[in-house]
């Protein structure tokens, strides 16, 4: 009876089978009494162990008891959580934790999608130094994982040029899924020489390996453009066009002769992305304190618009007004590199802590860290936990408390909440775990525990 009720609890094909199993048992008991009452005490022992294995297989990992916000599916409850071969099993208000081979009890702590960052610098490990193709990147399982994490876009750090490189070098080595935006320049962002050649920026090349890598290849973005023409945005965008992917536009220098206005109300196309939107480097207040209506204009157009907070592309004299003016971002993204890491950026949490002091709610922020971000580059399947959407998960703390917010420019903004990471999962995985909150107490193990074994 124990037996039917936990399958019933779960998925009832097993139920079903369960069932079937029972009455199969009954026959063998008819014909079998001599035997059985012999070996009635072993048969009893097996029975258990089979239906334990059974309900083992149910589901791999249980969270139980978190408070889950999936904004693309409208959860902001308190929901059980079941994972099993890596990917969402239930969403329930009470799931049986003998379902589970493990039950984490996650109560008092927020449930979300694997954190979705669309706007990093992870192309390391080439030996170039002054280069976000290089030495100003930072390789993307150091950074991504404690922070609640599990998918970045690498901002343009390569081009159709380097491409392959970067994907050996670090997209197929990262535990982290790891996308990319492709620089409009063939070199990608190997710094000013490179950046500024114009006769560099082929859509032809670009829009091709973008297509040959679809699903890796996500966008293709400019930046760092210092001339007045508008030939990189041009480009950028015939290269989304012909490969049917957004464009990511840091504007770069600001120049009377290509104005924020015309870039979003006539050059992007909807659904492209510009990004560092708080910076006020290139014409986003038209005066202090007042947003530029053009802000209003493309997004009425349906132009994205992204955090990019960086080492100098979010201000507090700029992101305060927009948020009271209700110019809220599309998308929360870091432009982790090793500047803006160890500035007032420091990781997603904490950009995203940084709208939480601005009295966004906490599921518009974590809208705004997962199922936003990974619309905009068309990669539908991440970004919530559906039943059967892969899983990656981050469960969160909200600390209560007086914490301090830097801009780009060292001001302070107070807060009174601050975002932690406590546990991360990747594919059902755990692959970050602050507390140790999947783990034993060592005290509970054997007396040589971890001699024969490999550490975790
Ligand atoms: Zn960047």
């Amino acid at each position: 009876m124990t037996i039917h009720t936990r399958a019933r609890a779960g998925d009832g094909s097993i139920g079903t089978r369960a069932r079937t199993r029972l009455s199969r048992a009954g026959v063998a008991v008819a014909v079998l009494a001599p035997f059985f009452i012999f070996h009635f005490p072993f048969f009893i022992f097996h029975f258990s162990l089979g239906a334990q294995a059974q309900a083992e297989r149910q589901y791999d990992l249980l969270l139980r008891g978190g408070h889950v916000i999936d904004p693309r599916n409208g959860v902001d409850t308190i929901r059980d959580v079941a994972i099993r071969k890596g990917v969402i099993a239930a969403v329930e208000p009470r799931i049986d934790p003998t379902t589970a081979a493990q039950t984490v009890e996650v109560t008092g702590l927020y449930v979300t999608p694997g954190l979705v960052d669309i706007h990093t610098h992870v192309y390391t490990g080439t030996g170039e130094p002054n280069s976000y193709a290089g030495d100003n990147s930072v390789y993307p399982d150091g950074f991504t994982f404690r922070t609640g994490v599990t998918t970045v876009v690498d901002a343009g750090g390569s081009g159709w040029r380097n491409f392959d490189d970067f994907k050996s070098r670090v997209i197929s080595r990262s535990r982290t899924r790891v996308l990319a935006m492709l620089n409009i320049v063939g070199h990608g962002m190997r710094g000013g020489a490179f950046e500024q050649d114009l006769t560099d920026m082929e859509p032809q090349p670009t829009a091709e390996l973008a297509r040959r890598n679809r699903g890796t290849i996500v966008g293709i973005k400019t930046a760092h453009y210092a001339g007045p023409e508008w030939a990189p945005v041009e480009r950028a965008v015939q290269a989304g066009t012909e490969a049917d992917i957004p464009v990511m536009v840091d504007f770069g220098k600001n120049w009377p002769e290509r104005p924020l206005a015309e870039l979003v109300t006539k050059k992007l196309r909807p659904g492209d992305i510009y990004t560092h939107v708080y910076s006020g480097l290139r014409g986003e207040l038209a005066s202090p304190g007042h947003l530029n209506p053009a802000l209003f204009a493309g997004r009425a157009r349906g132009v994205i618009f992204d955090v990019g907070h960086g080492g100098g592309s979010f201000l507090w004299r700029v992101a305060v007004p927009a948020i009271q003016a209700r110019f809220l971002p599309d998308s929360i993204s870091t432009d982790l590199h090793i500047g803006s890491m160890n500035a007032g950026m420091k990781d997603m949490l904490n950009v995203m802590s940084k709208f939480l002091a601005l009295h966004l709610p906490l599921d518009e922020v974590v809208r705004r860290a997962t199922w936003n971000p990974a619309r905009e580059v068309k990669q539908e399947s991440l970004g919530h936990l559906s039943v059967g959407a892969v899983a990656d998960v981050a469960v969160l703390r909200l600390e209560h408390g007086a914490f301090g917010f830097v801009d780009s420019f060292g001001a302070r903004l107070q807060g009174t909440e601050r975002l932690v990471c406590e546990l991360t999962l990747r594919e059902g995985k755990v692959v970050y775990d602050l507390n140790g909150m999947t783990t034993r107490d060592w005290t509970t193990l054997p007396a040589d525990y971890g001699a024969a074994d490999v550490p975790r």
